[in-house]
């Protein structure tokens, strides 16, 4: 979920070295530093390839590292080619690593590109200067750091309550979709099957009028941990709403997921499993077409639950395959 953050976060980082270093080369070129010029020319293409492969690939991570290096060894390089008068381009080079990398991550590179500019510093600068980079490089690190630490930590609890169901800790509705895409693409890239599971408790409010909500809950969570007890490692589960759940298998085709669902309807069935009520639950399944939507393939699966339901509930459908002419 965060990932469209930290896409723009890139995107702008790797603009900004653009446009920024842009009239530096030419300022470079003019006073014939060619040195300099080869060091700025090389953090331009490279932010400018790096924003283009995360454009084309939405690789974040592999681009969120190279960029980091990139960043602080053009640094590091410009203060060992021109001096520490040059120093002051670190600061926010460093402060632009915790937006990239881990806080932790951030930390520890920054630590080493302040060792590998020291010799600059300690052979050309008084004592005091030299105190007085390291506070003030130490202090940035220190704040970035329990900044951008208790920011992540509120960042994953919220992406915890945005994305998990509060009462039996599976994938909520929202969670759902935005796996649904990468499945989805992985599937096309390699040519393997997808299916989906959908599934409903039968007369759930009778349960719940019987037994009351209390109980209601329980059967709920009960069956979400039978159900997961009997999937692969890979195999995803979300509670879409209410006493709705949706099951993504990769690699299966329809047979496979009806076979699976089939399994699991007499799972369901074989005993009671949550304080002797008798639950049973009705599955519609669906596999993805080539073409597919990702809505399409979830109205295929819903129906299929609802002829479930029709046929008389505790029971499994696949999707209706059109006759061959
Ligand atoms: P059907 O076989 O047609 O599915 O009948 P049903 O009674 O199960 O009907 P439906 O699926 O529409 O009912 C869902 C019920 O689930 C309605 C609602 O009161 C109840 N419900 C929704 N969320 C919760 C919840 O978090 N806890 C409890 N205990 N009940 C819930
Ligand atoms: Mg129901």
């Amino acid at each position: 979920m965060q990932s469209f953050n930290k896409k723009n976060i890139i995107l702008g980082l790797c603009a900004a070295c653009v446009i920024g270093v842009l009239p530096f080369i030419v300022l470079r070129l003019m006073d014939r530093l060619w040195l300099m010029v080869a060091v700025d020319s090389t953090a331009l293409v490279g932010a400018a390839l790096i924003g283009l492969y995360v454009i084309k690939s939405n690789k974040l991570r592999l681009a969120s590292v190279i960029l980091t290096a990139l960043f602080l060894v053009t640094v590091v390089l410009v203060v060992n080619i021109k001096g520490p008068s040059l120093i002051y381009w670190l600061y926010p080079t460093m402060i632009t690593g915790y937006f990239l990398l881990k806080p932790g991550e951030a930390l520890i590179v920054n630590i080493l590109a302040l060792f590998a500019i020291f010799p600059i510093i300690n052979t050309q600068l008084v004592l005091i200067e030299q105190l007085s980079i390291l506070f003030t490089i130490t202090l940035v690190n220190v704040f970035s750091y329990i900044v951008f630490r208790s920011m992540a930590g509120h960042q994953d609890v919220l992406t915890q309550q945005a994305t998990q169901d509060g009462l039996t800790g599976a994938g909520n509705r929202r969670l759902f979709d935005y796996h649904m895409e990468p499945f989805f693409a992985s599937a096309t890239e390699q040519h393997t099957p997808l299916s989906l599971i959908v599934l409903d408790i039968d007369n759930f409010k009778a349960i719940n009028d019987t037994f009351g909500h209390v109980k209601g809950d329980e059967v709920l969570c009960a069956v979400l941990k039978l159900l997961s007890s009997r999937l692969r490692k890979f195999d995803t589960i979300y509670r879409l709403g209410g006493d709705e759940f949706a099951i993504v298998l990769s690699e299966a085709s329809c047979d496979a997921a009806v076979s699976k669902a089939e399994e699991l309807c007499h799972l369901v069935n074989r005993d009671p499993f949550c304080s002797d009520i008798k639950v049973t639950v009705s599955f519609g399944v669906a596999e993805r077409h080539a073409g597919d939507e990702i809505q399409e393939l979830v109205a295929r699966a819903d129906s299929a639950l609802y002829r479930a339901k029709e046929k008389g509930r505790n029971r499994v459908c696949g999707e209706w395959v059109v006759p061959a002419k």
